[in-house]
This record gives C-alpha cells, structure tokens and sequence, in this order.
C-alpha cells in the first residue's frame, strides 16, 4: 500500500472549495445558478447564525443559538441529522463532559445507547422546539467573505445555488469546509507524516444468541476476554496471519446496540486516505465494506454467539475520523489533556476520554494502548479561528493537535462543543459583536457550566 504524499502541514489560502481542487488537480464544474422560475425566494436567504453541518456539534449548535434568541438555519448536506452516527452508523454516544445541554440530550434519546434509526428525528426535534429551522440535502460548496469576515455560505442543491448570509456562521461539517473556504489556516494528521487515522465501516450484525455474545470495545478489553483459555486479541492475531482477516485489522470491537441480538462492529481499517478527497472516499467506501464481509465469515468461526450472525445495518457512507483542524486563538495539546488542565476561559468542562489514536500508519492503535487523560477544559479559543472573523468552528474540526483530536473527537465533547459555539453565536449577534469579540463568562453562564 503506497502512503499518500501530503505535507506535515498544510496552510491554503483559498477562497473556495472548487479554487481549492482545482489548484491540487481535479477540475470541478460549477452547478447552474438558481433560475427564477425554480424559487427566486430559494436563491438568497439571510439569517442571524448559519450553522453547517447537522451533527452532534451542529444540532447543539442550532439549539443552543435559537434558545439565545437568534434566528437560525441548520444546513446539512445529507437527508438526516445526526453526522457519524446515523450516516456511519457510529454508536455508542461516547466521552463525557460537564455539559447540562448533553445531558439533556442523552435523557431525551434514551442514554448513550440510542436507536439510530431515530436518532436524526430526536434531534431534528430538539433544533425545531428550540426554533431553529432545518434544510436538508444542501451542501456547503463555497464560504461567502466580507472581507476577512465570513458572511455566510454558498449551498448547491437539487435546486441549484442558494446562498445564505448571517451575522454568523458556524463550521460544524466536521471537516471544516466552510473555514477552509475562508482561507483559514490548518493542519491535518500528525506531526512528522502528516498521516491521518483510518477510516472505517461500522455495520451493525443481528441474529446473535444473547446468552452467549460476547462484546469487547477495546485493546485493552481484547486482551483480558478469554475464550477457551485464548484471548481475543491473540485470536485475531492468529486469524489475522491465517489470511482471514485484512492485513491492518489488528482489532475486532463489537458493542452492545439498544436492540436484542444485536452488535456494532468497529474492525474495518482503509489506511492512507483522506476524508477531504473524493478519490480516496471512492477507494475507503469499496474497500471498507469488503472488509465488513470478511470480518463477517471471521466472527461466524470464532465469536461464541455469532454463529448464525448476518449485517443487519450497512451505513450509508464510510465513517471519517479526521481531517482538518482549523488553526484558532487556542490550541489544544496533549499534555492539557495529560495534566488536566483547567482554563478560566473553559466553554466546555471536564471533558474525559482517552487519546484513541486508530494507527495511521498500520493495524491496532498507534501508541499500543490508548492512553488515559484527566477531565480537562476546552478553552473558547479553540473554536474561534485565527485569522477569519465571523465564523466559530465546532466539533471535530476545532484547534488542537492530532492527539488532543483523538479524544474530543467523541460525540459527547463535539456536542458540548457545538453548544459552545452556538450560545456564542447568539451573544454575538445580540450585542453586534465579532464571535472573538464575545464575553466567556456570559458564555458559560448561558450554557450553566459549573465552575
Ligand atoms: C468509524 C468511526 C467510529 C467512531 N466511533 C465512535 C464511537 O463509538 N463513539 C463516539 O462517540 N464517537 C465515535 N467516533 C467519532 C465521532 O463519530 C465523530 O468524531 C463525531 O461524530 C464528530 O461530530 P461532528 O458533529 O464534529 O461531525 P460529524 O458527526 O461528522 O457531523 C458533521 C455533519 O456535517 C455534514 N456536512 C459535512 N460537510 C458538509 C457540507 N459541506 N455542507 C453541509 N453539511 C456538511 C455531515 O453530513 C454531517 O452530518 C467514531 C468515528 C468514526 C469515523
């Protein structure tokens, strides 16, 4: 398998998504402008806060800025919310925080164990009761710019281009498209290599014998489960040199879902390819999900409980952990992570999960073992970016490293994270302020964090 040549770092400067491609190589032609007869009304919209991107970051997002008063749009390029885990089917809702808005959420869909199939309606739900208005299959293609100020975005539809101008604007695309349209500066993967982590398919099997299924949700679970006296890591191990399963698969997790004979398996690995290139999406989809099959035949042979096993959900696209990290007024590190370390300036509170570093470069996790953190704070500065205004980042995509990534990239943090960044959104446009610009303090008190 041959690495992909990117850069440690890369810093574009491009106004827009199509500039960008077209300047590493591919050529995209622009849609057709919406004509009159098809919606002239369609064509410019203008709102207080655009969020783009209905995932966890961005349902908070538009929940959190419409309770602040604020007139919203929600805009997601697909036909459901939810991001990752409805589209990738990426489950259980996992990290923690001190965020009252995400415990909210976890009472309102039934605990970190929600049903996927709801999941988008529950939380289409909690953005239209708070106010905030919802459009569907329009995709992000171009930042709209005052300026150094981001003054909206460009959506291509079915319907042709609408564009939407707001006061604000928050990137919640997980990948940072409407911050890498402004120019913002980046990184992407990690530090020497530039590699990113895998992608990967995450299916759900049904038809398992309850009584005897067995579940294991990491490296370190892999090596403490014993099945007739053999850990589950060295089973895989063995069927993973036996050709039975791909090369880079150096760990099968299986989860518990909220239905009976049911687990999500997260095993696929598609190594050395990068969510923002439509190439390499082409390659990850083929490639994950003929490893979901062969993962499949090796857990009928060897699971206890899963012998009569069959894929009960494919999702609808490969799951993407990393991308860009748009470069803010903070930066996040793994040793904040490491020490704990608390910020006055926090908009999200002891945050808690462990660097979870999926090998770039390889089978299994890089650094062996995930490693542990304690609860440490996000300051506000890693959702504004440094050198565009008018935009906050949330989600994923916010400034930090790629080992601080690997842990607030779990959907409890990205959803505190996207509550940051739409109380803030809504104080913005209350007071005519720049999201820089915005009193923490009355952040926090509009989200209730302890201190
Ligand atoms: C295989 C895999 C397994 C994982 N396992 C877990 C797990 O078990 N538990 C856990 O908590 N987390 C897990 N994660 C991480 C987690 O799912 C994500 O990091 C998290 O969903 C990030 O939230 P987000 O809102 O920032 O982005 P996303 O969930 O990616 O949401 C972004 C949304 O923006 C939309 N969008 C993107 N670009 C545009 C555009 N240009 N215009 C309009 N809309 C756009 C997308 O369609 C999507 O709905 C996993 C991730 C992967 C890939």
């Amino acid at each position: 398998m041959t690495k992909s040549p990117w850069t440690r770092r890369h810093f574009l400067t491009s106004t827009s998504l199509a500039a960008a491609s077209a300047a590493a190589g591919t050529s995209l032609s622009q849609p057709a402008p919406v004509r009159a007869a098809d919606g002239a009304s369609d064509a410019e919209r203008s709102v207080d806060v655009l969020v783009c991107g209905g995932g966890p970051a961005g349902m908070a997002a538009a929940v959190l800025a419409a309770r602040g008063g604020a007139k919203v749009l929600l805009v997601e390029r697909y036909g459901r919310l939810g991001g990752m885990a409805v589209h990738a089917r990426v489950a259980p809702l996992m990290g923690h925080s001190a965020s009252p808005f995400v415990r909210e959420v976890l009472d309102r869909i039934g605990g970190v164990r929600f049903d996927p199939d709801r999941l988008d309606l529950q939380y289409a739900e909690l953005a239209e009761e708070a106010g905030a208005e919802l459009l569907l299959h329009a995709w992000a293609c171009q930042t709209l710019l005052d300026g150094n100020r981001v003054a909206g975005a460009r959506f291509v539809s079915k319907q042709g281009m609408l564009n939407v101008r707001a006061k604000v604007t928050v990137d919640a695309t997980g990948d940072g498209d409407v911050a890498f349209g402004a120019g913002a500066e980046y990184e992407q993967g990690r530090e020497g290599d530039g590699l990113l982590q895998p992608m990967s398919i995450m299916y759900t099997v049904a038809g398992l014998d309850d009584a005897r299924a067995i579940y294991c949700g990491s490296e370190e679970q892999a090596q403490k489960l014993l099945i007739e006296g053999r850990s589950w890591e060295a089973i895989v191990q063995s069927a993973q040199q036996a050709g039975q399963l791909p090369g880079n698969v150096g760990v099968v997790r299986t989860y518990r879902t909220s239905r009976p004979g049911e687990a999500a398996i997260n095993a696929t690995q598609i190594n050395y390819v990068d969510g923002t290139k439509v190439h390499d999406l082409t390659k990850a989809e083929l490639e994950g999900r003929r490893q979901a099959f062969q993962i499949l035949d090796f857990l009928r042979k060897h699971a206890p409980g899963y012998e009569n096993a069959y894929i009960a959900g494919m999702p609808a696209v490969v799951g993407v952990r990393e991308t860009r990290r748009i470069l803010g007024r903070d930066y996040l590190t793994r040793d904040d992570l490491i020490a704990g370390r608390r910020r006055d300036d926090a908009v999200v509170r002891a945050a808690s999960f462990v660097i979870d570093i999926h090998n770039p470069d390889g089978a299994g996790q890089a650094q062996g073992l995930a490693e542990r953190v304690k609860p440490y704070d996000i300051p506000y500065g890693c959702l504004v970016p440094k050198t565009v205004d008018g935009l906050l980042v949330a989600g994923r995509c916010i400034s930090g490293s790629h080992e601080a990534h690997a842990s607030y990239r779990v959907q409890q943090i990205a959803m505190a994270l996207g509550s940051a960044a739409g109380a803030a959104a809504a104080l913005a446009t209350q007071s005519n302020t720049l999201p820089r610009d915005v009193d923490v303090t009355q952040v926090q008190t509009a989200l209730a964090l302890p201190s």
